[in-house]
C-alpha cells in the first residue's frame, strides 16, 4: 500500500521513468463518522443534492483495526495517514511497536508543503494521526509536543490549551519560533509566513449548530490560496471532525448541518481541483458513527425517519470517492 502510494506520488524516486509534468497535489479529506447512512441524511438534508456525486471514481474501505471490527479513529486515521493497520487508541506506532511515518512526513521529506485543517482540536486523534506517534490518543499535550516539532507548514484547528496551559508550564506557542501563530482568521489571511498555525478555540469547537465560525470552506479556500501561491507541491488533509460527534449523540441534525458544511468545504476543493490539473481529490471517512439507518420518508421535503444501533462505531465498509490526476 505504501510502496505504491509513494510510487504515485514520487515516480522518478521509484525508477519509473514516466512522463509527469510536476508532481502531484493532494487534497486528502476525511469525514469522522461519515459513512453511507450519514452521506444519505446530509445528502437529503440539502435538498438531496451533495457534491459527491460528481465524483467519477468511487470505492469502499474495510475500516477495521489490527484487532478490532470496530476502529477507533486513531487506529482509523493512521491506516490512512501510514498505510498500516493498528490497535484502537494508538496513534502512529504500529502492534510491533515502531513508529509508521506518514504520508504527510514522506510528502515533507520530498519538499511539499503541507497542511492540517480540522474543525476539532489539532491534536484530536484523525488530525494527529499524520504527525504524532503515542502510544495514547489522550496524550494531548505530548501530541501537541509532537506537533510544535513537526515540519508541519499550516494547520487550523482547535485545542490552543494544550499549547499553552499545560502542567509543564511549557509555552510550545512560543518555542514554536518557526510558526507565524496568528490569533484570527484575518490575519491567518494577512500573513505571508511560510509556516502558519490558528488556534480556532481554546478547546474543541463547537458544532454548526452552536454556531461555530468561520467555516470549514473558507479555512480551505484561504489555505488552498496560499498553497497555490508557493511552487512546491502540497498535501492538505482537511477533517469534516463532528459528523462523528453528532453520531455518538445520536442527533439527525447535527450530523446533517455538519454533513452539509463538509459538502461545502469539498466542493472548494472539488473546484480547485478542476482547474488545476496536477491536483488528486481524495474524501473519505475513518469508519461509521452510530449504526445510522434511515428507515423511513417523503421525496416532499425530504423529511426522514432515523434510528441509531449504537453511541460508538460501527464496522460497516465506507466509501472513498476520487477526482482528478491519479484518481
Ligand atoms: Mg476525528
Ligand atoms: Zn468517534
Amino acid at each position: 500500500m505504501k510502496k505504491i502510494l509513494i510510487s504515485l506520488l514520487f515516480p522518478l524516486a521509484m525508477g519509473q521513468a514516466q512522463q509527469t509534468d510536476s508532481p502531484l497535489n493532494i487534497i486528502l479529506m476525511i469525514g469522522d463518522g461519515m459513512g453511507l447512512s450519514q452521506i444519505s441524511a446530509g445528502m437529503y438534508a440539502n435538498n438531496n443534492q451533495t457534491v459527491l456525486e460528481d465524483f467519477p471514481v468511487i470505492g469502499l474501505s474495510k475500516t477495521h483495526s489490527k484487532n478490532n471490527l470496530v476502529t477507533d479513529s486513531a487506529a482509523g486515521g493512521t491506516a490512512m495517514a501510514c498505510g498500516e493497520k493498528i490497535y484502537n487508541y494508538v496513534l502512529g506506532i504500529n502492534s510491533k511497536n515502531e513508529k509508521l511515518e506518514s504520508v504527510l512526513e514522506i510528502c515533507e521529506d520530498n519538499g511539499y508543503n503541507t497542511g492540517l485543517i480540522a474543525n476539532s482540536s489539532i491534536v484530536h486523534a484523525t488530525p494527529a494521526s499524520f504527525y504524532a506517534n503515542v502510544d495514547s490518543r489522550k496524550k494531548y499535550e505530548e501530541i501537541a509536543v509532537q506537533l510544535s516539532e513537526s515540519d508541519v507548514d499550516y494547520f487550523i484547528g482547535g485545542g490552543k490549551k494544550h499549547f499553552n496551559e499545560r502542567k509543564d508550564s511549557r509555552d510550545l506557542i512560543k518555542e514554536m519560533n518557526t510558526v507565524d501563530v496568528v490569533k484570527s482568521f484575518r490575519a491567518y489571511k494577512k500573513s505571508d509566513a511560510k509556516r502558519i498555525g490558528l488556534f480556532t478555540y481554546d478547546d474543541e469547537p463547537p458544532s454548526i449548530i452552536e454556531g461555530r465560525k468561520p467555516l470549514l470552506a473558507d479555512y480551505l479556500t484561504a489555505t488552498l490560496e496560499k498553497l497555490d501561491s508557493r511552487e512546491e507541491p502540497f498535501f492538505l488533509m482537511v477533517e469534516g471532525s463532528q459528523i462523528d460527534w453528532g453520531g455518538h449523540a445520536n442527533d439527525i441534525d447535527y450530523i446533517t448541518s455538519e454533513f452539509i458544511e463538509f459538502n461545502n468545504t469539498i466542493e472548494v476543493a472539488m473546484n480547485y481541483a478542476k482547474n488545476d490539473s496536477n491536483t488528486l481529490v481524495i474524501v473519505t471517512a475513518d469508519h461509521e458513527t452510530g449504526g445510522l439507518a434511515i428507515t423511513m420518508g417523503k421525496t416532499e421535503g425530504f423529511e426522514m425517519v432515523t434510528g441509531f444501533n449504537t453511541v460508538g462505531h460501527s464496522a460497516t465498509m465506507v466509501p472513498v470517492f476520487s477526482y482528478g490526476k491519479f484518481s
